[in-house]
Parts: structure tokens; sequence; C-alpha cells
């Protein structure tokens, strides 16, 4: 099904926000949009208020931060002067959303952040867009590290709980792409969607850095907002519900152990951190 989306362009009056909860390791966080036409089911955004109070769905609607870079110059500089920046980009919304092919925010943003680097930058996407800024990313050095969120390695999955996101194919080859040209990289499995047995065998080539969360953790109200989304009955549609547990991640995690050491494994906020 096509989904038809909004778009307008809007100037901010700022860009970046205070790192507060789940991103209290951070500084900074940094939004190049406001909506996302990823529009995955699971998406915690979808209960908090820049979605509620919008009164169109969330997925069909993307405000496009014009003349972002010129701001964030300005404000990165002011945070420099006060100390250590970092930044988390983006917390709700993906940054290389299909939007970013014409409009180019999110590279504007890099341009400036190649200038006047942060101490430290997590790019978290799930678009295999990515891989047009690998100039900027390894520009930044170990500065950066780019998290790909792979919240499953089973395609049949991903299209019943994330129609409109980027197939996981595409998302496991840019990781490799990544890994080959130096980039810091880590898969984040979040939140946990069945998965396959070789799940581990998939991920082992690409990185050395897996971080796992789900929605009991990482939601940032303890699962309350993903209970609202109503979650569970889509498990259940798809006969899958014992994934939908508080226990699912460690089966996960159980599985990833065979392949990957425990210091190469992150739990939760533990994995986003700088
Ligand atoms: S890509 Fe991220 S921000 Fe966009 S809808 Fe999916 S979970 Fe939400």
């Amino acid at each position: 099904m096509i989904v038809k989306i909004e778009y307008t362009s809007k100037i901010p009056k700022s860009l970046l926000n205070k790192g507060t909860g789940f991103l209290s390791g951070y500084s900074h966080s940094l939004n190049p949009y406001t909506g996302c036409s990823f529009a995955c089911s699971y998406c915690y955004v979808r209960q908090m208020p820049v979605s509620t109070f919008r009164g169109a769905e969330w997925g069909t609607w993307v405000d496009v931060k014009q003349e972002a870079a010129a701001l964030l110059k300005k404000e990165l500089l002011r945070a420099k002067a006060k100390g250590p920046v970092t930044i988390f980009m983006s917390s709700s919304t993906d940054p290389y959303q299909p939007v970013e092919y014409k409009e180019q925010i999110t590279r504007s943003l890099l341009q400036v952040m190649v200038e006047h680097p942060p101490d430290f930058l997590l790019v978290q996407t799930r678009s295999p867009l990515v891989r047009r800024d690998i100039d900027l990313l390894q520009a930044l050095g170990d500065k950066v590290r780019v998290s790909m969120t792979v919240e499953t390695d089973r395609e049949d999955v991903r299209k019943q709980f994330a129609p409109h996101s980027p197939p996981i194919p595409a998302r496991l080859q840019t990781l490799r792409l990544l890994a080959e040209a130096g980039i810091p990289s880590q898969a984040a499995i979040a939140p946990i969607l069945p998965s396959s047995h070789q799940f581990p065998e998939t991920l082992r080539p690409l990185v050395n850095r897996v971080c796992i969360d789900d929605y009991f953790m990482g939601d940032g109200s303890n699962g309350k907002r993903t209970k609202r989304l109503g979650l569970q009955s889509l498990y259940q549609m798809v006969g899958q519900e014992e994934w939908y547990h508080p226990a699912a991640y460690l089966r996960v995690y159980d599985n990833m152990k065979r392949l990957f050491s425990e210091d190469e494994l992150f739990i939760s906020q533990k994995g986003f951190e700088p």
C-alpha cells in the first residue's frame, strides 16, 4: 500500500536539544526532521506529544527543517564553548528517511560537524542511505558511530511490523560497506522482533558490536507507551506472542552469545551510550 506523505518546510528555532532520560549519557539530541515516513508500527514516538498533538497519523507527515546547517553551526559553537558535546542523531526521526535523498538536511548537518567536530556523534538509522555520507563519516574518524537497526533477520517479519522501512538485506549490505570504509558501527536489535537461529551468523562478519533493546527497557516509559500502541495483539496476530515478553531479549542475547563475546554485546541504554 502506498501512503501519501505530507511534507512541510519549517525553519526551526533550535536544533540541539538537551539529552535527557534514555539519552542522559548525551549532552544533546539532534533531529533533522520532525516526523518519519518509515512509520514503524512499534515506533514509541507515536505515543509522544509530537505525534499525539499533530492530528494526523504518525508516518504520514514530515517537517523538513530548512536552513538547519547555519543554525547548527551557531548552536554547536556555543555548546562546545561550554564543555564536551556528545550528540545522538536521531531520537525521534530517522535522519536517513527517503526525503533525505533530495533535501540533504542530514548531510548538511554532518558537513558542519566535520568542520566543528563534537566529542562524539551517534548516528541512529535503519536506512541504507547513510552510505551516501561515508566520506563525511570517515572525516569524523573515531568521533562517530553508526548504529544500524536490524531488529530481525527475517524479511517476512520486517514486512509485518515495519512494511515501509528499508529491507533487511539492504541494511546488512550497508553495514558491510561501513565496515569496509572503517567507520565504527553497530547493529541495534531494537525492538525485539521474532528472528531466526542463524541471526548471529548473519551479523558476525559485519560488526563487532551488537546492541539489544526491547520495549520494556527502551521505550522511555518501561513499556507503557508500547502497551498503549497495542503491539501485543500484532504479535498475537502473526502467531509470535512469545516474542512479546520482558524476557524475550534474553533469547536473542543467548543466541548471539554463540558467536559474540560478552564485551561485544550490549543491553539497552548501554549500547547507545557515547
Ligand atoms: S524509523 Fe525510527 S523514528 Fe522512524 S518510524 Fe521507525 S522507529 Fe519511528
